[in-house]
């Protein structure tokens, strides 16, 4: 079974709560897997977070999947978001470390009553009832790992703690997924990891995105889509095709599923889903 998601982020205007609806009503009626609403750094932003999970769970036939991270919370926090989630009937979450707040590259600091990794956190979840558990992957490794082989050893016992499944970090070269994938095989470990699908067809805001998570951005799409910068059909169309060729290619290759980026738009994304889609036949239930 092949499953697809989308993923949208918490809008802080009325004009993007605007867009990021009329994105989640076109998904609505593809009826994917699940969608996922995204976390941030602090503040009105995560409230906002959960208030769009809870609605969408609400008002829509979607089944929504919270992300959550453990920066600036203590325990008593995560439990109490948790009681929420649950409370509101959502029982898929994203457990996530999350990145300091301001320089995401900066020192790693836990709340003093917090957690300091994200394998904490799933061990929280699993013992606070029966969720269905996201964690997050890194085909290039995670920027933090000191080689591969800590990485994948921190990997799998973070899916062992309890995941059920994990989504991969944005990425352009489909045999670092690969590669991924077999070694956490290899070890022993059967978490499906799915990919997640970035749409590039920006090329300025896809360099932020690639610099901010340290994922490599190839040369030779960056350089098609700056020389098609001032023309947003075409950035559009080589974003478009080069996600489809990953896509098709994953799935050959046995990928579990496909969870697109939305960015609240759902235009780049839908025309990937909607290119694979008329040429597979991906499950829906
Ligand atoms: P962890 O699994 O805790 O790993 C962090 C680092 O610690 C890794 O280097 C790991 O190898 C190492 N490590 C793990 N366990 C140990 C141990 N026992 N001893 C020593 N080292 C260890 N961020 C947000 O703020 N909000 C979001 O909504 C969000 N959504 C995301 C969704 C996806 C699909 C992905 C891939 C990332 C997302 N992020 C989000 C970013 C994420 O929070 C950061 O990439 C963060 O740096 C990594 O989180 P993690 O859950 O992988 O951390």
């Amino acid at each position: 079974m092949t499953t697809f998601s989308f993923e949208f982020f918490p809008p802080k205007t009325a004009a993007g709560e605007r867009t990021l609806w009329n994105a989640v009503r076109k998904v609505e009626s593809l009826r994917p897997d699940f969608v996922s609403v995204t976390y941030g750094a602090g503040g009105s932003s995560r409230d906002r977070t959960v208030a769009l999970t809870r609605r969408i769970a609400a008002e829509t036939t979607l089944r929504p999947a919270a992300h959550l991270t453990a920066v600036g919370h203590s325990v008593a926090e995560l439990r109490h978001i948790i009681g929420s989630y649950a409370d509101a009937g959502i029982t898929n979450v994203i457990a996530l470390r999350g990145d300091p707040p301001g320089d995401p590259q900066g020192p790693w600091v836990p709340h003093p009553r917090g957690l300091t990794y994200t394998r904490q956190l799933v061990e929280l979840l699993r013992s606070l009832g029966d969720f269905t558990i996201g964690v997050a992957a890194f085909p290039e490794g995670h920027p933090r790992s000191p080689d591969a082989e800590t990485d994948l050893r921190h990997f799998v016992a973070k899916c062992r703690a309890g995941a059920d499944y994990a989504i991969t970090q944005m990425f352009f070269d489909v045999d670092d997924y690969l590669r991924l994938r077999d070694r956490v095989a290899a070890a022993g470990c059967d978490t499906p990891i799915i990919p997640e699908i970035m749409p590039a067809t920006d090329v300025r805001q896809i360099r932020r995105f690639a610099e901010l998570s340290a994922a490599t951005f190839p040369e030779d799409l960056a350089h098609r889509l700056e020389a098609a910068r001032d023309d947003p059909a075409t950035s559009h169309r080589i974003g478009v095709d080069h996600a489809v060729a990953m896509a098709d290619r994953l799935l050959d290759e046995g990928a579990p599923g496909l969870h697109y980026i939305t960015l609240n738009r759902s235009t780049a994304a839908l025309d990937i889903h909607r290119t694979i889609h008329a040429s597979r036949s991906l499950s829906v239930h």
